[in-house]
């Protein structure tokens, strides 16, 4: 068996070329983007597909297509404008990222496209995967893509028995990617591959039977298709409880835009308390507390619960010099889901009570 060391030898990375181009051809995965030359097109797609299964990011990468055309017309999106249109796809620092790089290409490379793997590597929010998908679907560059598919397919092809999730692992995956990458067609090949991963060699009940790599797949020689790849233990989420303050006077609510350098930075939220509020806070009106509401992030399990305070509609206006509002715009309720984004609990959250937001 192959191990961290021992790299497949030339017949073996040959026959493994060949039979997945071939089963590429047999089995054509349309994708709005596939055969996109555009860099700027390829690079959208990339980035609304990080962390997001396809037919979630689909309608967003037609949207941003339609919307910002062109790399110099997304740079001189409002950030607003930006952040509602990625609403409900969570890891919003992807889409500051991807207006960060656009203003970027517009203003100091003249709206051209960067057209090495260093250049692409370099823009912000670009990681090894995309820069080596953008350079060889955009380009054409030897750059072999290294995602969950790919790791999957390589651990059961050459029967790698590391594990794959740990930072470690990247470096020898890496390396064996690019050394299976077929250099003659490397778009053709780490689409081929991605594919194969994603609808043969799945992680449960892959194909083997039919499998074109199947005489020299290791994983299904030694029987060890169900246990490859290896994993470590899957990570404790840490649980946060958010409080939040829906302040209500005379049809409008008081939300504010989060600065803090956090995944959330950009979005829109209700003032928040430390904890739980058993009386109004301003000794005024009267106060209801809604069912809690969850979130999963990467790291984290986020709930929040909303105290809603409904304001009499003649309290003194310095009220609303209370620290409580500081950094607070007073918005309609039923303008609050038109224009701005909040992150998804509180998106839920407002969806629960869109009867109530007239
Ligand atoms: S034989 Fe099975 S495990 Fe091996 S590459 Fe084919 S589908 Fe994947």
């Amino acid at each position: 068996m192959p191990n961290a060391t021992v790299f497949p030898d030339k017949r073996l990375i040959a026959f493994f070329r060949k039979n997945l181009l071939e089963w590429s051809a047999q089995n054509p995965r349309p994708m709005p983007w596939k055969g996109e030359r555009d860099p700027y097109k390829i690079w959208l797609s990339e980035i609304i597909l990080q962390q997001t299964r396809v037919e979630q990011g689909l309608p967003y990468y037609q949207k941003f297509v339609a919307k910002y055309p062109e790399v110099g017309l997304l740079a001189d999106a409002p950030e607003d404008e930006l952040m509602k249109l990625w609403e409900g796809l969570g890891y919003y620092s992807r889409a500051r990222n991807l207006h960060a790089a656009a203003k970027y290409i517009s203003d100091e490379l003249g709206g051209t496209f960067p057209n090495t793997y260093t250049d692409i590597r370099s823009l912000k929010g670009v990681g090894n995967y995309t820069a080596a998908a953008i350079a060889s679907f955009g380009f054409g560059l030897p750059y072999a893509v290294l995602d969950g598919n790919v790791y999957r397919v390589l651990a059961r092809f050459l029967g790698i028995e590391t594990l794959t999730n740990i930072p470690a692992a990247q470096k020898q995956f890496a390396a064996l990617a690019q050394a299976m990458l077929d250099p003659v067609k490397p778009a053709a090949h780490n689409q081929a591959i991605m594919d194969f991963g994603a609808i043969w060699c799945m992680p449960q009940q892959p194909r083997c039977t039919e499998c074109p790599l199947r005489a020299e797949c290791r994983a299904f020689m030694m029987d060890k298709v169900a246990e490859l790849p290896l994993r470590s233990k899957a990570l404790v989420k840490k649980k946060r409880l958010f409080h939040y303050l829906v302040f209500n006077h005379q049809g409008h609510v008081f939300v504010r835009k989060r600065t803090k350098k956090d995944i959330w930075r950009g979005l829109w939220e209700f003032p928040q308390t430390d904890g739980p509020v058993l009386a109004s806070p301003l000794g005024l009106g009267e106060l209801s507390v809604s069912k809690p509401f969850h979130q999963l992030l990467t790291h984290q399990a986020v709930t929040a619960l909303f105290f809603e305070i409904y304001l009499p509609d003649n309290i003194p206006v310095e009220i609303f010099k209370n620290p409580l509002f500081e950094g607070c715009m007073r918005i309609a309720r039923k303008e609050l889901k038109k224009n701005i984004a909040f992150p998804k609990v509180i998106d839920c959250y407002l969806q629960n009570i869109v009867l109530t937001l007239d």
